[in-house]
């Protein structure tokens, strides 16, 4: 004879308790065939639901043999555990176990999601289930907009999704009404003519008097078994589901289910066995997408708040990153105004150096000499010196310039009008001026000509405007200063009376790199000293320095960023823990319907990278906002966002939900099913 569809052996379930273990289980024999129908009656605490959890896969003997089908189970590993829970049982529970999320289609099509079916068909088969238990108005109501009785009408066609053979009922009238009660027990009777293996836990003999056979239990064993007789359901359909573990189930059009459209295992696809898999792979990702997406709009403020850490971490990093670039891009636009490849050569040995002032050692011949060197393009002497300049009755401050004719030329600065002073004018002390746009303004503001051809004082030097110079753009300290350009010969003798020199401004030739005319320089002037009483400033060198200033700038930043992230990572996992003992029942409930360790681990995973995600676009938005806003109030200055720094932050975002979701959504993955439903 073939062996049972459901076999137990010498079953005992021990649970731990205190010092020793607690029996519940104390050695059930039974084995129950295909197609019959059963009820499990005895008291309260007689171990009736542990009896019906073994049975159905949520929970394995401590010791004896339970085999399915001829199958084992205690040997089996908890996701084939969950195969056979998803193809080959449904469950239906006292307390319905509906998700609260989802509407009742929804709650339907989730054995089917598991079993990786394509969404068309698992929502056209759901609401055809629905539909023919009288739900058909119904399929996009929330559990708690339903009565009892429809909830476990719903709860029901979930148990039938996956078409399963065997369904399990742990006192399914239990919290209904009579009537609501009727029409349950009616509905099983129909899925037993069907061909289906119905086992029923209740402690009502009127409602186990329905079934074929009544096995009562007490204290953990069982004490009777007896068969029934009872008006034929459907004797010609009860031997059908023998094989009960086939693919196909007898249709039973009289009695009002839906045929179930079970597939045959889908014909090879030209793509093979993989691209199958990976579809339903994929089709369950985006079912976990889904589920986070609602579990999230569920708890908004919590999600929010969740989210916060990440946000504030994400717009710190990013606008800090904008802050730094912009500072940077500013500060070399300055450093490029001041002209390229020039050195500049100063007295003392660099600018702390106290005595600089009065060291008197750079003088005019240097400057001479080191025209005459191949390497240099143009020399300008320097002195400098602040003095009052006047005109018509205006007066400012400036800062009074003396330099010789090639000191634009190695500048680079440019006219606006007028001309620069010449060779001649240097040597012969001319007592010719080249004012700046400030000057200008300053001085000839209200002036209706030109001002070249005027003449101004400088301090009491009279003056000739020979030239205006175009407005410079930026510059180091501040642009509100008043520059003046005269002859350095006639500053030395008519302001300074003095004549060493401030500086010597060098532009090297283009053929010739800034670091060797350097070297050349240095080495040229040390002999001419007799010792190295001088400094050189090279442009590069300023733009390195700063280059390499910012530079350590954004790794500072970057530190201060990573502890504010894993500052947030640890608040995402810290809710997430809180999220997952919140949802032991929704977990519990997925589990019995056939979900595998790895898809409740992806749901809680996806959860949380969603959320980090989200708050990382958030972050990024409010970067963004800040920037505007601070556009609105400087203009001088301007946040540069970088693209890298953006799409870090969103990678970054996503690791964080990846790395500290693991721990919960783990957790979460390893609850065992009959402890999760009983807390749930
Ligand atoms: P019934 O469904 O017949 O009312 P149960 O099968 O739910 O009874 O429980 C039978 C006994 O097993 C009860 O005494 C209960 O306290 C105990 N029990 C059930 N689950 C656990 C568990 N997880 N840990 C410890 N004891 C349990
Ligand atoms: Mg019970």
């Amino acid at each position: 004879m073939a062996e049972p569809l459901l076999n137990l052996r010498a079953v005992r379930r021990d649970y731990p308790s205190g010092e020793g273990t607690l029996a519940v289980l104390k050695g059930i024999d039974l084995a129950i065939e295909a197609g019959e129908m059963v009820a499990i009656v005895g008291p309260s605490g007689s171990g009736k639901s542990t009896l019906m959890n073994l049975l159905g896969g949520l929970d394995r003997p401590t010791s004896g043999s339970y085999r399915i089908a001829g199958r084992e189970v205690g040997t089996l590993e908890p996701d084939e555990l969950a195969a056979l829970r998803r193809e080959h049982f449904g469950f239906i529970f006292q307390r319905y176990h509906l998700l609260g999320e989802l509407s009742a289609l929804g709650n339907v099509e989730i054995p089917a999601i598991y079993a990786g079916r394509a969404p068309e068909e698992r929502r056209r088969r759901a609401a055809g289930l629905l539909a023919r238990l009288g739900m058909a108005e119904r399929t996009g109501h929330r559990p708690g907009q339903l009565s009892g009785g429809q909830q476990q009408r719903v709860s029901i066609a979930r148990a039938l999704m996956n078409d399963a053979a065997v369904i399990l009922a742990d006192e399914p009238t239990g919290a209904l009404d009579r009537h609501s009660g009727e029409e349950v027990l009616r509905i099983l009777d129909e899925l037993h003519a069907e061909g289906r293996t119905v086992v029923i836990v209740t402690h009502d003999m009127t409602v186990a008097n329905r079934a074929g056979r009544i096995i009562e239990i007490s204290d953990g064993a069982i004490v009777a078994d007896h068969r029934v007789e009872r008006p034929a359901a459907g004797t010609g359909a009860m031997a059908a589901k023998r094989d009960g573990f086939g693919p196909t189930l007898p249709t039973a059009p009289e009695a009002g289910l839906p045929p179930p459209d079970r597939e045959e295992p889908a014909p090879p696809e030209p793509g093979g066995r993989g691209v199958g898999r990976v579809r339903a792979f994929a089709g369950r990702l985006g079912e976990a997408l889904r589920m986070a997406l609602l579990s999230m709009m569920a708890h908004r403020l919590r999600s929010f708040l969740t989210m916060l850490g990440i946000i504030i971490g994400i717009a710190s990093v990013v606008c800090v990153v904008a802050l730094g670039e912009g500072s940077r891009q500013r500060v070399l636009s300055n450093i490029s105004s001041l002209g390229t490849n020039t050195l500049e050569i100063f007295a003392g040995r660099d600018f702390g150096d106290v005595r600089s002032a009065k060291i008197t050692t750079l003088v005019v011949a240097d400057a001479e000499a080191l025209a005459r060197q191949a390497y240099v393009a143009a020399v300008t002497p320097t002195v400098s010196s602040s003095s009052t300049a006047r005109f018509a009755g205006k007066e400012a401050s400036a800062q009074v310039n003396g330099v010789s004719e090639q000191y634009f030329l190695a500048k680079g600065t440019k006219l606006a009008q007028g001309r620069f002073f010449d060779a001649d004018a240097t040597r012969t002390r001319a007592q010719e001026v080249v004012i700046d746009e400030n000057t200008r303004k300053a001085l000839f503001g209200g002036f209706a000509g030109s001002p070249v051809g005027q003449v101004i004082f400088v301090g009491d030097v009279p003056a000739r405007v020979v030239g205006v110079t175009q407005p410079q753009q930026g510059g180091f300290g501040s642009s509100q200063n008043l520059s003046l350009y005269l002859p350095y010969t006639t500053v030395q003798t008519r302001v300074l009376g003095s004549t060493s020199l401030r500086s010597i401004t060098v532009r090297v030739s283009d053929t010739v790199a800034t670091d060797l005319a350097e070297q050349a320089v240095t080495q040229f002037l040390a002999r001419r000293h007799g010792a190295k009483d001088f400094f050189i400033l090279n442009t590069d060198d300023i733009r390195q320095t700063i280059t390499a200033t910012t530079r350590t700038m954004t790794v500072l930043i970057a530190v201060i960023a990573v502890i504010s992230l894993v500052v947030g990572g640890i608040g995402v996992m810290n809710i997430m823990l809180v999220s997952v003992s919140e949802r032991v029942g929704e977990i519990g409930v997925r589990m019995a319907v056939g979900a595998r360790q790895a898809d409740i681990l992806q749901q809680f995973l996806i959860e949380a990278m969603l959320v980090c995600l989200l708050g990382g676009v958030l972050g990024i938005a409010l970067a963004l906002g800040f920037g505007v806003a601070f556009s609105r109030l400087t203009t001088s200055f301007s946040l540069v966002y970088s693209s890298t720094a953006i799409l870090a932050a969103v990678l970054c975002s996503t690791a964080i939900g990846l790395l500290f979701g693991y721990l919960p959504a783990r957790r979460a993955s390893r609850l065992d099913p009959v402890a999760a439903l009983a807390r749930g």
